[in-house]
């Protein structure tokens, strides 16, 4: 617009000039060419026609232009609007929030969304500044840092925290602009922001399930090392003590294989409950994975205290859990290591508290221990052996020994038991005493096992070729096999392959296998009975077990542990304790079987007594197959 009036001075200076030349230079050449003063004037009056009419010819092209230009201007002037109109819509209708205020700051506009996600309306915030919305979670050098950036760089982006009118603070994602004008001068700043503390939730749910286990809402293991972690160091600083609590419930799986895995959760999920409820809020108690628990008691400093800390555990635990319509009993078995006593770090007071769990699982379970130094090295042994076993596996280090078993009244071998012995390379034969329990916590008993029946079944098939007849062969099967459904498919597989026939194997469950689960054992029992084997109760008497139950089970054999044994005939309690047992096995139509019979006399008592069966170093050790003596 300045230049086109620039133009039109231009245009009237140069006409002005022009008309005076014109006039002057005019004037000029009437004076010399007109000779009569007549003739001058008439001259005079045509050239002022001429002027005049040029003048207006002049005027009227400049107007037409003006015109033209005032037009355009006012065509710019209405896109303009159009332009603005659509600005405003999209102001207006944006989910974002906008703010604009003028060059000091001063609010001077905001839109709909503003008003929805703040609270507050226009008329409350029009002349005021920013600062009212203020959270109080950033300091002045934050609000100094964007004022720097706003003023090098025209814009600022960031997480900022603000209140609402309601008072909530809420995270909001901001854009501040610096806006000029045409000459470049700072006009307003326009801040565009949007409400992010949906975003933040569901940040923070991400978070706490990164360390939460999602069935319990425990601690995970991640949280739980961490805060072990934090707790040793406040300890060290503070030279205080700290316990940590393994724990870890007994036979959970055969909940979850017997009365399947939504009852396993539910009980999970109260075991943590009840925990919860025992130890209060101020221990950490986390779910490490599985069944097992972990516990953080940063106020117990000393042995005596952690072991009455995990006696109220294990007996609150003892207390039915209601699951559905099972009213279930479970038991846990807990390994304590102190700090600084027994460990100086985090990991190994986890390792050294389940050193000691895996003590008291060996203890019977439902139980605590400690752990001691010398745990560490059995600890270590475990876990070369662990390591030896595999290979043990692979290089067929193992072999099946046979013990037989005699009939007292006839004086016969009837049959053997086959127990298996690891031929170490370095350490010759070792007993399966020192690795069985090894290969039941690194779950190789299940192949283990197995192939134990396989031998054991061609060995059997081998000796009914050779003409030398057994009434059975028998097999131990561990307890940690006992409450998994694959066992019975195992089972008739190797039946099946070997050809053996089934009356001639004979399983032997230990007691406490039977009695820990007696359902899942129930039915376990039955789909192997079913296959036509026998079944017996090992080292019997050793167990609790439940007389009304032990009548469910469709056992054919109780084979009286050989503890009870080794005092007869002198010993008052054993010679109760046994002859108890063959009267109640007669009772229930099962027959008995004596183990660890090693002198005579006792042979001679548990004949007395009508046991049947008998098995012992006075029999024979257990040996290759080739070395059993046939009479
Ligand atoms: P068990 O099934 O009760 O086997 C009897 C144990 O008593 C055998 O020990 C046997 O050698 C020993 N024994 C037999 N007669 C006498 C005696 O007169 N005096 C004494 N002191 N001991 C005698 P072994 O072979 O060391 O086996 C120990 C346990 O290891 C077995 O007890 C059984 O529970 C387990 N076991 C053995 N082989 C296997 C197997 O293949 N699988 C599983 N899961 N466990 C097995
Ligand atoms: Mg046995
Ligand atoms: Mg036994």
């Amino acid at each position: 617009m300045s230049v086109s009036v620039r133009d039109a001075l231009r245009m009237a200076a140069l006409y002005v000039v022009l008309s005076i030349l014109w006039l002057g230079l005019s004037e000029l050449l009437l004076q010399r060419m007109a000779d009569t003063p007549l003739a001058l004037a008439i001259g005079r009056q045509i050239n002022l026609v001429v002027w005049v009419l040029f003048s207006a010819v002049l005027i009227f092209v400049s107007r037409a232009r003006l015109l033209n230009f005032i037009g355009a201007g006012a065509r710019l002037r209405s896109e303009d609007r159009e332009r603005l109109r659509m600005a405003a819509a999209v102001f207006d209708s944006t989910l974002e929030g906008v703010l604009v205020t003028d060059r000091n700051g001063l609010i001077v506009h905001v839109n709909r969304a503003f008003m929805r996600i703040t609270g507050y309306q226009q008329d409350e915030v029009i002349g005021q500044r920013p600062s009212k919305f203020k959270s109080g979670r950033h300091g002045a050098a934050f609000y100094q840092q964007i004022y720097t950036t706003l003023t090098e760089q025209g814009e600022w982006s960031g997480e900022i925290w603000n209140r609402r009118k309601s008072g909530e603070i809420y995270p909001q994602w901001q854009t501040i602009r610096a806006i000029c004008d045409d000459s470049g001068e700072l006009s307003h700043y326009v801040a565009v922001f949007s409400d992010i503390s949906a975003i933040k939730h569901s940040e923070q749910e991400l978070a706490f399930l990164a360390h939460h286990d999602p069935l319990t809402g425990l601690p995970n293991r991640l949280l739980f090392n961490d805060r072990a972690e934090q707790a040793i160091a406040a300890a060290q600083a503070n030279k205080r003590g700290c316990t940590l609590l393994l724990l870890d419930l007994d036979h959970f799986q055969s909940i979850n294989d017997g009365l399947g895995h939504t009852i396993g959760d539910q009980l999970l999920k109260l075991v943590g409950e009840r925990l919860r409820e025992v130890l209060g809020t101020s221990v950490t108690l986390a779910r490490l994975g599985g069944d097992e628990f972990g516990v953080l008691a940063e106020n117990c400093q000393q042995i005596g205290h952690a072991g009455k800390l995990a006696q109220t555990i294990i007996e609150r635990l003892r207390e039915p859990f209601l699951c559905d319509d099972h009213r279930l009993f479970i038991s846990a078995s807990i390994g304590i290591s102190l700090f600084p006593s027994d460990a100086l770090s985090a990991e190994q007071l986890l390792r050294n508290a389940d050193s000691a769990l895996f003590k008291a699982k060996n203890n019977g379970r439902a139980c605590y221990a400690l752990y001691t130094e010398e745990l560490t090295a059995h600890a270590q042994h475990r876990v070369e052996t662990a390591g030896e076993l595999r290979r043990a596996l692979e290089q067929q280090e193992l072999r099946v020994f046979f013990q037989p078993v005699h009939d007292l009244f006839s004086s016969q071998m009837v049959g053997v038991e086959a127990l298996v012995r690891w031929h170490h390379p370095e350490r010759g034969l070792v007993p399966p005493g020192e690795f069985i329990p090894i290969a039941e916590r690194t779950g190789l008993i299940a192949e283990i096992d197995a192939w134990v029946l396989r031998q054991a079944c061609r060995q059997m098939v081998q000796w009914q070729a050779q003409g030398k007849h057994l009434e059975f062969v028998a097999v131990n099967i561990s307890s940690r096999l006992f409450g998994q459904h694959e066992l019975f498919r195992e089972v008739a597989d190797v039946l099946h392959d070997t050809g053996l026939d089934p009356a001639l194997l004979e399983l032997e469950v230990t007691e406490s296998a039977v009695m820990e689960d007696p359902e899942v054992a129930l039915d376990q029992l039955h789909r192997l009975r079913e296959l036509g084997l026998n079944l017996a109760i090992d080292d019997f008497g050793t167990g609790y077990s439940s007389l009304l139950r032990l009548k469910r089970m469709p056992v054919q054999k109780l084979k009286i542990d050989q503890g009870f044994v080794a005092g007869l005939p002198c010993d008052e309690d054993d010679v109760a304790i046994v002859r108890v047992i063959i009267a109640l096995a007669r009772s229930m139509g099962m027959k008995v079987h004596a183990e660890g019979i090693e002198q005579a006399e006792q042979a001679r008592f548990l004949l007395e007594q009508q046991c049947q069966l008998g098995q012992g170093y006075w029999f024979g050790r257990p040996v290759p197959a080739q070395e059993l003596r046939w009479a």
